[in-house]
């Protein structure tokens, strides 16, 4: 396996197996063949080959063109068989429903999986309380439980726990959720997001007013100038990233199975809209494995495709589900999520600069591709091992296509399996060309270059330790006068690339992705509120299912930053 020092650093970490003493016991390629081997014992129950597909499994792995995600690959095979990612799990309005959920979102995070609520059915604060005669606290207080719960369950040590929490736009809260994050570090372990509704858009469209709605008893409690609300969502995203919006229409829209109930939320980075009790596992595709002669090998990709939609197929079978409720709602719509990583480096390799129509272009090619064939190979399952429980009364029946998964396609972030597969993250541009990571190994920093750079520096006689110093002082080609500038058009980093397209790229993968789009529209720091209003009403004229800004520079905390001269 053709692994960077930060891939060979994350594997040792959290994902190849120790003994007791915390002494790795497991080989990067045993790891591949510890995964593909759990993962193809689900063949055994359709009387399929499982010592065939363990070797499909483990080359499609071990070659870097696919990657299931993290828990997956961490758990398959070992005594903790929990291989999803994304959970939703329901809050009622009740003492007994909200700490329920509570030791559901234990036992979902003490296994690696992300988990995401709505908390829009609980009453507002102050509402009456009528066994105890008492006030409501209202949700933002109770979302504190869950954040200090969280902050207690480390994952089993590997895993960070993540949170979303959403609120519909029409809660009497809202005003209070909207600022919940301001300050830095409290609910640290959540991200917010704000539910909006197509009439409440329509409202701030027309500078009119919305209602504020009692979800317990159904009462209208005010009105309020939509514009209000709208701009202190905006106001909150500028000042540091948080909330962002989910268009909760435009996913219901596209919910395959509404006869079993209506997505009030999605898994905590966004890409995954689930039913109450839903889990959903993803797994994406490396792109950059894909480009052969300067061109794409779509015969490969579409076999990847249909090897990848068997994997994530039999991992639903051959998973532990935390609890009951969960492994009933996951199996009897079988989602999974299959998406794409390595974006940015295909467009490097062949040319094309991130910020160009010709990218969306391609961008809808290629997804519409993967849309497609897993659409074919879901089918092709179907036939084999029958159609998803729900399927009756399901969209797909109603179209009259018979299929193995209520959906098959997700981009994820993919944060740590594109360190793993050695590619850039999601279809997230590359956020500088060299640069140090922080926050994801405890106090260690590395310095990495794009290996696609690197190749085009060295095929073009430009690749010099004079040059590489360069580049590593700003983490772009910026003011590198060595480099040519048709190089510096194509190979841009994300805070060079435009607001506007950033929301159009995620746009154009979601219009042929079932499931959502995770993406981070990067800002500048010199960003205005305007700016980030403009970015909010493209996403959702686009078509985008949500939208999350960050602002560089806006948390003491950040993720990825480009190294400063001093
Ligand atoms: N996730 C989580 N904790 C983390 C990172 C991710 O629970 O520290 C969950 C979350 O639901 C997220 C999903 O995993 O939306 C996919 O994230 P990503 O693609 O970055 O995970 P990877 O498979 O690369 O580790």
């Amino acid at each position: 396996m053709e692994l960077s020092r930060t891939a060979e650093v994350v594997l040792r970490k959290r994902y190849l197996l120790k003994d007791e003493h915390g002494n790795v016991i497991e080989t990067p390629e045993e790891m591949c063949w510890r995964v593909a081997r759990a993962i193809a014992k689900a063949e055994e129950n359709y009387n399929g080959d499982s010592e065939k597909w363990a070797k499909r499994f483990f080359e499609i792995i071990y070659n870097q063109q696919f990657m299931p995600n993290s828990p997956t690959l961490m758990n398959a095979g070992t005594s903790l068989h929990q291989l999803s990612a994304c959970f939703v799990i329901p809050v009622d309005d009740s003492i007994e429903g909200i700490f329920k959920a509570l030791a559901d979102m234990a036992k979902v995070q003490k296994s690696g999986g992300g988990t995401g609520f709505s908390f829009s059915r609980l009453r507002p604060k102050g509402d009456i309380v009528k066994s105890t005669m008492g006030v409501a606290s209202g949700p933002v207080s109770f979302m504190k439980i869950f954040d200090s719960a969280t902050e207690q369950i480390k994952q089993g040590g590997r895993r960070r726990g993540a949170n979303m929490g959403i609120l519909n736009v029409h809660h009497p809260d809202i005003e209070e959720f909207i600022t919940a994050k301001r300050e830095e570090g409290v609910l640290r372990n959540f991200n917010i997001s704000v539910a909006v509704t197509d009439k409440f858009m329509k409202a701030v469209i027309e500078d009119k007013e919305y209602e504020q709605i009692n979800p317990r008893t159904k009462e209208v409690v005010r009105r309020v100038p939509a514009r209000k609300i709208f701009d202190m969502i905006i106001d909150g995203a500028w000042r540091n990233g948080e909330p962002g919006m989910v268009f909760i229409d435009a996913v219901n829209k596209f919910n395959p199975t509404p006869h079993i109930g209506e997505i009030e939320s999605t898994n905590p980075c966004g890409e995954q809209p689930l039913l109450p009790y839903e889990s959903c596992n993803l797994g994406s595709i490396n792109l950059a494995k894909f480009v052969k002669d300067g061109d794409i090998d779509w015969d490969s990709l579409k076999e990847i495709v249909h090897i990848a939609v068997r994997f994530l197929d039999d991992v639903i079978d051959v998973n532990d589900y935390p609890i009951p409720e969960i492994e009933e709602m996951t199996k009897g719509n079988r989602k999974i999520g299959l998406g794409v990583m390595g974006w940015a480096d295909m467009l490097f390799m062949l040319g094309i600069p991130y910020d160009s129509r010709e990218a969306l272009e391609l961008a809808e090619r290629v997804m519409s591709f993967i849309q497609e064939e897993s659409h074919k190979a879901s089918q092709d399952l179907a036939e084999e091992r029958g159609v998803f429980p729900n399927w009756k009364e399901s969209v797909w029946e109603k179209r009259g296509i018979r299929i193995r998964n209520a959906t098959t396609t997700t981009i994820a972030p993919t944060g740590t399996i594109s360190i793993i597969a050695g590619c850039s993250s999601g279809i997230e541009p590359v956020f500088a060309l060299a640069y140090k990571r922080m926050n994801i190994l405890d106090g260690e920093e590395f310095f990495e270059i794009n290996p696609v750079l690197e190749r085009t520096l060295r095929e073009n006689g430009l690749y010099s330790d004079e040059i590489l110093s360069k580049i590593v002082e700003n983490g772009t080609l910026e003011g590198v006068d060595e480099i040519p500038e048709s190089m510096k058009r194509v190979f841009k980093c994300a805070l060079e690339i435009s607001p506007e397209w950033h929301v159009r790229m995620q746009a154009a993968f979601q219009k042929y992705t079932d499931n959502a789009v995770s993406k981070t529209i990067n800002l500048p720091n010199s960003a205005t509120r305007k700016d980030v209003e403009r970015a909010f009403l493209l996403a959702y004229e686009l078509g985008c299912k949500g939208i999350t800004v960050y602002r560089d520079g806006s948390r003491e905390e950040q993720v990825l930053s480009i190294k400063k001269k001093e």
